[in-house]
């Protein structure tokens, strides 16, 4: 999904605020400025579990990538930086809602995640 330049009527990719076409600064209404930040963030989904995260986010190539071993770490920073961006331009979501409630969900067992592996290390501890 894209918004229009007002200047030039280029299209722009929601994550962008200047146009890169003539570089006028592009009026966002709130919520698409909301999207062009959380866009932008990081993914730490794609940090804690690559291979999951990739597949979840549509991101297919990616996922292949990841299963690699040394390009499995390009994957991760890569993805970790720019993975919901792509993830929005290539993964075919049906509109912002279905995206924004698939990476809420791979964020949530990431935590889950890392809570899993917290107490997997508190319970060896524990026995050793
Ligand atoms: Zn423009």
């Amino acid at each position: 999904m894209k918004n229009a330049c007002q200047s030039c009527k280029a299209g722009v990719d929601a994550w962008n605020e200047r146009c890169g076409g003539c570089g006028f600064t592009i009026v966002l209404e709130p919520d698409e400025k909301i999207r062009a930040r959380y866009l932008r963030g990081p993914s730490l989904g794609a940090l804690m579990w690559t291979q999951g995260w990739t597949f979840g986010s549509r991101l297919y190539v990616w996922f292949l990538i990841s299963l690699i071993p040394v390009a499995g770490f390009v994957a991760l920073f890569a993805c970790l930086l720019f993975g919901r961006r792509w993830s929005w331009k290539y993964g075919g979501w049906t509109d912002w809602e279905e995206f924004r409630s698939r990476m809420r969900l791979l964020d949530a067992i990431a935590l889950l995640w890392i809570l899993g592996l917290f107490v997997g290390w508190l319970l060896l501890r524990k026995g050793s």
